[in-house]
């Protein structure tokens, strides 16, 4: 299904429980802005090369819009717009002042040299710089973009502009104010939501057991906290290994140590298996991470993951699936996940960590004044835990499945900003 398709007939559903106007329905099925421009980028052997860029703002009634770009060889309009609403709805769940907005470039990034990537990211810039800045629109690193992308993307709009302004753009490096804490924000704050559904179902997090598609960015700090933080055990992680062209699981029963397997992972999130089964690890198909015996399923990597079929095979078993990948659960599997005894932590709640640190970023950035990690986590705990029981009391009270709870939470809270603003 298209994507933003996808996400306008799940909103249509929560309009419909919300009762909202044609008025509200119709400001919020559509972007506010988007734009569409082409950028030319001179490459290494002297050609020229035009590329098409995006940027959607999806809605700002509650503050600047806020999201990632993309760098993917297969972006679309419609790709991002969906994901400039779904952010929209993931920083009003977490309550954060901001709004939705998601960009894009169609290119394959592992293609490009670090000068063309450097030209292609200047080049970007110099196409919205207009439209984007701390008040307006904060991008942030997404797929195929990273933080020295967001160094080279938060300088040109700095030299178009004519002052320092570091609050344009989040997910830059700590030298010119990125944020302690950003790398590990997205994983802890699926723990804390982790750590609240378990409490919530009267399970003790020490007897609890665990098992994370991915071991990128995401999965790996949702390991590393769900053992350190919570005393679990996680037993299996699924990662992709480029050689084999397949995905693989490894597995310890007993628990494996992901401090070490961070160590023997690169920054793509690819993990050395010669040397995990060297260490006594068991190495084995790629979906043996579902057919665990877990109380917890965290995927971790990729969309569409948990389909129908898996809901079936995982329902007597899993109390607890915690939404860390964006969009990991299929149309077809929320429908038997929402007749089933799972418990489901929604995308746009369970990995709201990495925006809302993002925000921070901003609040650090615009005050010029730098926190220390552990203030920067405790302030994440906080909102992880406080965005959570929102949910949760939504869910009870209107006797919602937790994804539409969510869902009807972020949306009436936008409804009420534009309402507030004299838009409605
Ligand atoms: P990443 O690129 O750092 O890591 C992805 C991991 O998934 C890698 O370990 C890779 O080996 C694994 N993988 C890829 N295909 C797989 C497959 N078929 N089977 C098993 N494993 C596979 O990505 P990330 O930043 O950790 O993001 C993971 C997910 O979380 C994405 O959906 C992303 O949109 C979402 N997310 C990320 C952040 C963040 O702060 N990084 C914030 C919110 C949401």
């Amino acid at each position: 299904m298209n994507p933003f398709e996808q996400a306008r007939e799940q909103f249509e559903q929560v309009a419909d429980q919300l009762e909202l106007s044609e008025g509200a329905r119709e400001l919020l099925r559509w972007p506010l802005i988007e734009m569409h421009f082409r950028i030319p980028v001179r490459m290494d052997d002297g050609s020229l090369k035009v590329f098409d860029g995006f940027r959607v703002q999806h809605n700002n009634a509650r503050g600047p819009a806020k999201g990632g770009i993309r760098f993917a060889r297969n972006e679309t309009l419609d790709t991002v717009r969906a994901l400039a609403m779904w952010m929209t709805w993931k920083c009003s769940v977490a309550d954060i002042p901001l709004g939705g907005g998601k960009g894009g470039v169609v290119v394959d990034p592992s293609t490009l040299s670090k000068g063309e990537a450097e030209r292609l990211c200047r080049g970007w810039v110099r196409a919205v710089w207009k439209n984007i800045g701390s008040d307006v629109d904060i991008p942030a690193p997404d797929v195929g973009t990273t933080a020295q992308m967001m160094g080279w993307m938060m300088d040109e709009y700095c030299r178009l502009v004519g002052h320092y302004s570091p609050g344009v753009i989040t997910g830059k490096p700590l030298s010119i104010g990125g944020s302690v804490g950003r790398n590990s924000a997205t994983g802890l704050g699926v723990v804390v939501t982790v750590q609240e559904a378990l409490k919530h179902l009267g399970l003790d997090p020490v007897r609890c057991t665990a098992s994370v598609q991915g071991f990128g960015n995401v999965g790996q700090y949702a390991a590393i906290n769900f053992v350190e933080r919570l005393g679990g055990k996680v037993v299996a992680i699924s990662c992709w290994s480029p050689c084999e062209r397949c995905s693989k699981t490894i597995v310890k029963n007993d628990g494996l140590d992901p401090r070490f397997l961070q160590s023997i992972t690169d920054v793509y999130g690819t993990v050395d298996l010669e040397k995990a089964a060297a260490a006594g690890y068991a190495i084995e198909d790629g979906d043996v991470w579902l057919s665990k015996d877990v109380d917890v399923l965290i995927p971790a990597a990729i969309e569409g993951s948990i389909t129908a079929e898996t809901v079936h095979k995982i329902s007597s078993r899993v109390k607890v699936l915690a939404e860390a990948a964006n969009g990991p659960t299929t149309p077809g599997a929320d429908a038997a996940l929402a007749k089933s005894d799972i418990f489901v932590i929604p995308d746009t709640l369970c990995n709201s960590g990495g925006v809302t640190c993002s925000y921070f970023e901003g609040v650090q950035n615009e005050a010029n004044f730098y926190w220390t990690a552990e203030e920067v986590n405790t302030r994440l705990v906080e909102k992880m835990t406080s965005a959570f029981h929102s949910v949760l009391d939504m869910a009870k009270e209107r006797n919602a499945y937790m994804r539409n709870a969510a869902q009807m939470i972020a949306v009436d809270r936008v409804v009420k900003a534009m309402e507030a603003r004299g838009w409605l």
